[in-house]
């Protein structure tokens, strides 16, 4: 990839400039949302190291069978879109956060995946601890539909 296109997380800024920074390791997330948007990267990117490193020790799936399922796992889903619905950030000094987000993604056909992430700050670093899956959201029949078609919820994934 190169490093001047635009930044997977659909940030609107330069991969180079947002998550690349954290998955080269330069800067750490600040924010749980920061945190979240990477991670996201990283599955785009399938970058199986960026995602256990950012995962809770507790819940880390480091021995190499887990490894290979998420890399196998990673094969076939192409990541699409994502959108951060609500990553209310409370006080700097908060050690818990939570970001809520809808991503699309693609295996056999499109898909969403609507999730409360939940992040705790340990030595100053932000680590995924565990989500909540979430019912699908169904937007307005007129509206956009979720999977970033451009089209109708009606005229596409709502027909
Ligand atoms: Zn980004
Ligand atoms: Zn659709």
């Amino acid at each position: 990839m190169n490093t001047n296109q635009l930044c997977p997380c659909q940030s609107r800024k330069k991969y180079q400039y947002c998550c690349g920074l954290y998955l080269s390791g330069k800067k750490l997330p600040t924010t749980a949302e920061q945190l979240m948007r990477s991670r996201y990267t990283a599955f785009c990117r399938k970058d199986v190291d960026y995602l256990i490193a950012t995962h809770h020790p507790d819940k880390r799936t480091d021995n190499e069978q887990k490894r290979l399922a998420i890399a196998n796992s990673m094969k076939n889903t192409s990541w699409l879109g994502l959108n951060i619905i609500d990553a209310s950030q409370g006080k700097k000094t908060d050690k818990i956060a939570y970001v809520e987000f809808m991503a699309v993604f693609q295996t056999d056909k499109i898909q969403q995946l609507h999730e409360r992430s939940k992040f705790i700050k340990i030595a100053g670093k932000w680590l995924y601890l565990e989500g909540e899956v979430l019912p699908d959201l169904i937007p307005k029949r007129n509206d956009d539909c979720w999977c970033g078609s451009g089209k109708k919820y009606k005229k596409c994934h709502g027909e």
